[in-house]
């Protein structure tokens, strides 16, 4: 079956047709600026030279939506005749709060449900309900699933997702842990079972999903039972910008000396924190701090190092809480490709039973065993594929209601 994935933003649309019966990518793309001026829309035809790129006005995400069916179905460059040729239409959704254990046919009840949402994630889910009502205009009679982010950490046990705070808030306002990239950590942990060749239920897998948003991820057969992002994304690890955990005091003592108000200290702890800030706001981004290292910069080892330990703690705490792990996988953007973050990490956790093999770590690409055979927990190297995790949850959600 053809399935659209739409990865909708409050300014930006992301989009990639896939075959999911041969798990192929037929185009993709991507609207960017709605709504602000200056749009552009982007069009890749995988295997051909149909793509093409340009400057479009998209006032909405009406516009962008129709902007992208018109492509697609263009009889010169498009890739199907029909927009009927389009079997479901995949919707990643960033929260789902406690309401949503799976990925969910989108009914008008369903679409209440998402919108109550939004007080969780006030950035996306108002997206993500606008490119599900885009694309009903256009497709009215296409099936429409939605998959969440958050969905795959709803097996976390209660003592994983409660805080330690009065109970009365969590039950007054929902106040736990949610996690959130649960697409990617599913996809992974399923390739990671496939390549060791277990079945899923019988592997437990510590999942490190490395990007600018990073999070790490304990698998226990399957299920996701603890996970180092909260209530909220800025949780867990050290990231790109973010600063992951801290003693929630300093929030309190960073308005009180620095002057700046809340909303403030928020955005600093959001998008000035993290590596970019602990390497005196030099980058957020690996390639430039791995350079820096290898040139002896002192802020960039320094922000090179913490993120480092902190992600060494994390995976310790959780092959404690698996009682040991079978493997751990590196995934998205820097622990696909960052092999020194790979062996700075492994280098760490020798005494738990990990070992790196060099070769297969500083060469070749693609999933991966990158441990010595006599390694106890194995270690692999796993491409993540969020669109691909979102186009196989569709399917499946449609076989379960018989839709297909
Ligand atoms: P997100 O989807 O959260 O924006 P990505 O998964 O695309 O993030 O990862 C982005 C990060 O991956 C950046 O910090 C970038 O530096 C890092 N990255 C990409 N390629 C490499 C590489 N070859 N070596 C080290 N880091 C890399």
């Amino acid at each position: 079956m053809k399935v659209l994935v739409i990865n909708c933003g409050s300014s930006s649309l992301k989009y990639r047709l896939i075959e999911t019966d041969t798990k192929t990518v037929i185009c993709k793309g991507l609207c960017e600026r709605i709504g602000i001026g200056g749009g552009h829309f982007k069009y890749e035809v995988i295997g051909s030279d149909n793509g093409y790129e340009k400057d479009v006005e998209f006032p909405d995400h009406n516009t962008a939506v129709d902007t992208l069916i018109k492509a697609i179905t263009d009889p010169d460059k498009g890739v199907v005749s029909d927009v009927s040729e389009i079997g479901a239409v995949g919707h990643r959704i960033v929260h789902g709060g406690d309401k949503f254990t799976g990925a969910t046919y989108i009914t008008p009840e369903v679409m209440s449900v998402i919108e109550e949402c939004s007080d969780l994630a006030p950035l996306h889910n108002p997206a993500n309900v606008q490119g599900i009502k885009s694309c009903r205009k256009v497709m009215p009679d296409t099936a429409m699933v939605g998959v969440f982010d958050t969905a795959f950490h709803q097996t976390l046990p209660e003592e994983a997702y409660l805080y330690g705070i009065p109970y009365e808030y969590y039950e007054k306002y929902g106040i736990r842990k949610f996690g959130f990239h649960g697409m990617s950590h599913e996809y992974v942990s399923k390739e990671t079972a496939a390549i060791m060749g277990k079945d899923v239920k019988d592997v437990k897998t510590i999942v490190c999903h490395l990007g600018n948003g990073a999070s790490i991820t304990a698998v226990d057969g399957g299920r996701s039972v603890d996970t180092s992002m909260g209530y909220t994304p800025l949780d867990g690890i050290i990231m790109g910008t973010r600063c992951g955990s801290l003693d929630p005091e300093i929030v309190h003592a960073l308005v009180e000396k620095t002057g700046k108000s809340l909303d403030e200290v928020m955005k600093l702890l959001n998008f000035e924190s993290g590596v970019y800030g602990l390497s005196d706001y030099m980058s957020s981004d690996m390639r430039d701090i791995r350079d820096a290292c290898k040139n002896g910069n002192m802020a960039a080892k320094r922000a090179f190092n913490t993120y480092i330990y902190v992600i060494v703690k994390y995976i310790g705490a959780y092959m404690a809480v698996l009682g040991g792990a079978d493997a751990i996988t590196f995934t998205a953007g820097i622990g696909e490709n960052s092999s020194s973050v790979r062996k700075q990490v492994c280098d760490r956790l020798k005494g738990l039973g990990v070992e790196l093999d060099d070769e297969a770590n500083n060469n070749g690409h693609g999933a991966r065993l990158i441990s010595t055979a006599s390694s106890k927990v194995k270690v692999y190297a796993i491409p993540t594929d969020e669109e691909m995790s979102i186009a196989l949850s569709t399917v499946e959600v449609l076989n379960k209601q018989n839709k297909v």
